[in-house]
């Protein structure tokens, strides 16, 4: 056989994709990197959250959030539809359980933009979990990105800088902590944690059976 015929009789297996779940504090720059890091890494899907926070200006249904009442997400929570939820800046936020185990188990890397509050749940029901946590490169950094969001109230920017130390005291609890300064910089890196992961031994071993045995024959 030759060289071709034999890569082509090796079958990948179909393997659970990776659960990726990413935290940062307000204003450290999480959904942009996050976006450039899907646009670079199409097979990573994005979860979409629920939450009772109201949209923001230009922010749809479905697409950012689920926006709904509070009573309905009670009764989400009731019916145990959230594979994690928690009250972040006053709000409820949750990830819908059954939308993230279909695409895991048809192979497809998800991605959870999440608190540390979450991401805590995320890692004692799904151990395999790969976490990262975004940090600012400095407080008035920090402060400066988030009074630049001119759809938040003063108010709302206010707590949102309030509870950033909490979330960022929580930064240890994650497997990789990535300082966003140079944008470019740490995308590359969140680019890297995504491409070694996908090198893992457990996962290549699986993934390259027929690879192996023939190896190994
Ligand atoms: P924002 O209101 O700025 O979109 O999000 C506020 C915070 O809620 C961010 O830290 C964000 O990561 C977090 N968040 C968004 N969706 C979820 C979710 O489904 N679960 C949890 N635990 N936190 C979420």
């Amino acid at each position: 056989m030759s060289t071709s015929d034999s890569a082509r009789s090796r079958q990948e297996t179909t393997l659970e994709g990776t659960l990726f779940v990413v935290a940062a504090p307000s204003g450290a720059g999480k959904s942009t990197l996050v976006n450039a890091l899907l646009e670079r890494e199409p097979a990573i899907s994005l979860s979409i959250s629920h939450t009772t926070r109201p949209p923001r200006p230009g922010e749809q249904y479905g697409r950012h959030y689920y926006f709904v009442e509070r009573a309905e997400f009670e009764r989400e929570i009731a019916d145990g539809i959230f594979l994690e939820h928690a009250e972040v800046h006053g709000n409820l936020y949750g990830t819908s359980r059954t939308t993230v185990s279909g695409l895991l188990c048809q192979g497809r890397d998800v991605l959870l933009e999440i608190d540390w509050q979450g991401a805590r749940q995320i890692r004692r029901s799904k151990p395999d979990c790969v976490s990262v946590f975004i940090l600012p490169p400095s407080r008035v950094e920090l402060e400066r990105r988030l009074r630049g969001r001119a759809s938040d109230s003063a108010e709302v920017i206010e707590r949102r800088l309030h509870n950033s130390r909490e979330e960022i005291a929580h930064a240890h609890e994650f497997d990789y902590i990535i300082v966003n300064d140079s944008f470019d910089e740490a995308l590359g890196d969140l680019q890297s944690i995504v491409h070694a992961v996908r090198q893992r031994s457990q996962l290549q071993w699986r993934r390259h059976e027929t690879l192996i045995a023939e190896l190994l024959a």
